[in-house]
């Protein structure tokens, strides 16, 4: 499909540098354009292999009838203007994942994870527990590592463990996996495709091209995902936590299959949204016939993937918890509700002038809030109307101090700020990483 042919690609980054390079390695002409300033080394590196480079605001000039395929980065908005050009003159337009799978060994097995929310953790832990489980095992996808960086490293018999998301579906031809994963599909992000119905069909091609001989992985809870079975040509398997399915929650333990994998007391992943990050998990890796004791000696182990609802450790009898990833009410509404013990709340962060009144139906384990950032005072002002006490400070350091000494043995303390962190940080990681570093201060 992608041998001595005419290529544009448009938008470089991470992976239009590695398409480019596998691209050429085939003996395609290609030209690559950007309309911002790209990585230097990387520029000059694609150039000494004969790639042209362009760097103009004015991309669709460049293109016309003789390109075989225009190679889309996924973050580029899908009505650009070389995506309209391309379509007028009859040029596919595709992406690094569809270019990746062209070149992959056949005999490779493919598990492709999608969904609304859940997306990283799912891979990660599939990731893990099949690694742990000593397969060859490669991780990529959006969670770092373009398809098209692994083609060289996959060998023929490998797992490939993919993340992809809606705007890397939106794009694929052939791409198809042996194994998809659903998290669940709910109303976000879909400014990039303008509908949530638009959105929601570029989710279901996770499951393009499936026919009984692969696997589904559905949440039966959700509605909108569900709303999509009959369409979808898989041997559908289902799970839920809060009613009977393939894989449920039963006398506080997962079941499969109606067989016991493990006990929820057993894992360190807290909330029901996480136990159905490992239903999933289980279902995927199931079907390389992995034994239960691997399953939950890497769930004995695995904290969480980092910053999201991730456990740092225990100081005295008080558990930390690190949800710096929770940018938005309903991610915090979420960690509330993974915990059953007092809670010290810990949030605050970039003022959008969004509301907090969305936490109110999960505050009943929450004895105390501490908040810190711009949206500080607005917190407090939501805080006592909701009846929670609610003391202010700057700084994240503060705050880890202030609610360490406030709390008791038993109590969770738990930052997770339903707010973005560019107030005072460069992101929401380096938040984390600094929340972190504040509790290990502690011991
Ligand atoms: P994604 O990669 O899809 O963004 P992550 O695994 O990174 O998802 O989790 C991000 C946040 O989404 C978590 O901190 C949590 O608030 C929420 N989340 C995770 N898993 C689920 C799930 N299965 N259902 C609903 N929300 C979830």
């Amino acid at each position: 499909m992608f041998e001595n042919k005419k290529i544009f690609i448009l938008g470089m980054a991470r992976s239009g540098y590695s398409a480019a390079k596998l691209l050429k390695k085939h003996n395609n002409e290609i030209l690559i354009t950007d309309a911002k300033d790209q990585n230097a080394e990387q520029v000059e590196e694609l150039k000494e292999l004969g790639v042209n480079f362009i760097k103009t605001e004015n991309q669709a000039e460049l293109l016309d009838e003789t390109f075989d395929y225009v190679i889309k980065n996924p973050g580029v908005k899908i009505d650009h203007p070389v995506c309209k050009k391309a379509k007028e003159l009859g040029i596919p337009v595709t992406n690094e994942v569809e270019v990746a799978y062209s070149f992959l060994p056949k005999n490779v097995k493919i598990i492709g994870i999608s969904g609304s929310n859940g997306k990283t953790t799912t891979t990660t832990l599939i990731y893990e527990i099949l690694k742990n489980a000593k397969k060859s095992v490669v991780l990529g996808g959006n969670i770092g590592y373009p398809v098209c960086s692994l083609v060289d490293v996959v060998k023929e018999g490998d797992i490939l463990v993919l993340e992809i998301s809606s705007h890397q579906l939106h794009d694929i031809i052939n791409f198809k996996t042996d194994i998809s994963v659903l998290t669940n599909l709910s109303e976000v992000h879909i400014d990039h495709f303008g509908t949530y119905d638009y959105y929601k069909q570029q989710k279901i091609k996770i499951f393009n091209r499936h026919t009984e001989k692969d696997i589904g992985i559905m949440n039966k809870s959700n509605p909108d995902s569900m709303a999509y079975f009959n369409q979808i040509g898989s041997k559908k398997v289902l799970f839920s936590s809060t009613e009977e399915a393939d894989a449920c929650i039963k006398n506080d333990a997962i079941y499969y299959n109606n067989e016991e994998i493990l006990k929820l007391k057993d894992v360190i992943l807290k909330g029901n949204h996480n136990y159905e990050n490992i239903m999933c998990a289980i279902i995927a890796v199931k079907e390389f016939g992995v034994g239960n004791d691997v399953i939950l000696d890497t769930l004995k182990n695995f904290k969480g993937v980092e910053h999201r609802l991730e456990y740092v450790s225990t100081v005295n009898g008080r558990k930390f918890y690190n949800d710096s990833k929770a940018t938005n009410v309903k991610s915090t509404q979420i960690a509330l509700s993974a915990f059953n013990e007092p809670t010290i709340l810990i949030l605050g962060g970039l003022d959008r002038g969004h509301s907090f009144e969305g936490l109110r139906p999960f505050l009943k384990n929450t004895k105390k809030m501490i908040a810190f950032g711009e949206t500080k005072n607005r917190i407090k002002e939501f805080a006592e109307s909701a009846g929670v006490e609610c003391d202010t400070v700057e700084k994240l350091d503060e705050a880890v101090n202030k609610a360490y000494s406030d709390s008791n043995s038993g109590d969770i303390i738990l930052l997770s700020p339903a707010c973005a962190s560019w107030d005072q940080y460069k992101c929401f990681e380096d938040r984390g990483t600094e929340f972190k570093a504040c509790v290990n201060k502690l011991v």
